[in-house]
């Protein structure tokens, strides 16, 4: 079987596309979408994501400014740059770079962003709204995989989809949005995790995987059916003296040892990953719009 690879770079070039016009006629208003970034600490990993996004963000003529704090930031400190980012107007979206240093509950902070400028989809509030079948803001991953699904034309509606991973991030909202009554939905999701006995059992039986693990290369060949199409969300980094940095990024698929066996698969890098900061900008762009109203 020839497997399609399933490119991020297409599908967000087409969602940036869109973005452009919703991003002329907030030009015209006087509006430019705006993204305040808070990073705690000195993550490079963390710093690196920051750069990609404002980078995306100044390429579409979009506005992002970056909050450094120091690892030792008290948490009321913390809710209090929060607190004022929500208030201020010029920004429209507020994300909290993850993951937090130890000493600050991610939950707890989280919910102190504003539902309406929670552009990364992370507050109790939004994922309640996906829950119910009615998302306001998506979380950007998930986000990005139901454009792929969408842009390549995969049918969802009655397949049998196994999600591995249930962080509230991606497992969790893309399992509950591909199982909502509507157009990118309608399917029955298995929604598998560390506890689950006998993964290859779902894994085998789904005409949909969404893999969401952090594992390298746990999905093999013997664990699909064949024609599967597969989103691999993991960025996992291994070992590799061949490359000039010491390490290469694989998903949490076997990408060389399932081609041929599934219908389609994502890459990695250049899935899912590509989508995010596209997801970012449209959920910032989005909510530009909604506070222009
Ligand atoms: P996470 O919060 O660590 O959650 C991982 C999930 O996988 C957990 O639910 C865990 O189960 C489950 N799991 C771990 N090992 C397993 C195994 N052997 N069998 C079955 N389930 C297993 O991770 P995350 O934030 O969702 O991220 C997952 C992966 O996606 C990571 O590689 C991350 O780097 C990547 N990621 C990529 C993007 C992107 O833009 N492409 C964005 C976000 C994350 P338990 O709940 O039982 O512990």
């Amino acid at each position: 079987m020839n497997t399609i690879i399933l490119k991020g770079k297409s599908v967000s070039l087409k969602i940036k596309d869109e973005l452009l016009s919703k991003i002329k006629d907030l030009e015209s208003k006087g509006i430019t979408p705006s993204l305040a970034a808070i990073i705690v600490g000195n993550n490079p990993a963390s710093k690196l994501y920051v750069s990609s996004k404002a980078k995306a963000f100044s390429k579409l003529g979009c506005h992002s400014e970056v909050f450094e704090l120091p690892l030792d930031t008290k948490k009321e400190i913390l809710i209090e740059s929060i607190n004022k980012l929500n208030k201020n107007e010029k920004f429209h979206g507020i994300l909290l770079q993850l993951p937090l240093p130890k000493h600050l509950n991610e939950k707890e902070i989280l919910k102190m962003i504003s539902p309406k400028k929670d552009v990364d989809g992370l507050h109790p509030e939004n994922q309640g709204y996906i829950m119910q079948g009615d998302p306001q803001f998506i979380p950007c991953t998930p986000f990005g995989c139901l454009q792929i699904l969408d842009y390549y034309n995969i049918d969802i509606e009655g397949k049998d989809v196994v999600v591995v991973g249930r962080s509230n991030l991606v497992g969790k909202p893309i399992a509950s949005l591909l199982s909502q009554n509507f157009s990118y939905g309608n399917a029955t999701v298995t929604l598998c995790h560390t506890r689950t006995k006998n993964l290859e059992l779902y894994t085998k039986k789904a005409d949909i995987i969404i893999a969401a693990v952090g594992v390298p290369n746990l999905i093999k060949k013997d664990m699909i059916k064949e024609g599967v199409h597969i989103i691999d969300v993991g960025i996992n980094r291994i070992d590799d003296k061949s490359k000039e940095k010491g390490y290469r990024v694989v998903g949490d698929v076997d990408f060389d040892n399932v081609l041929g066996k599934a219908g389609s698969i994502t890459p990695v890098p250049g899935g899912v990953g590509v989508m995010t900061v596209t997801m970012l900008l449209s959920n910032t762009v989005q909510a530009a719009i909604n506070q222009s109203l």
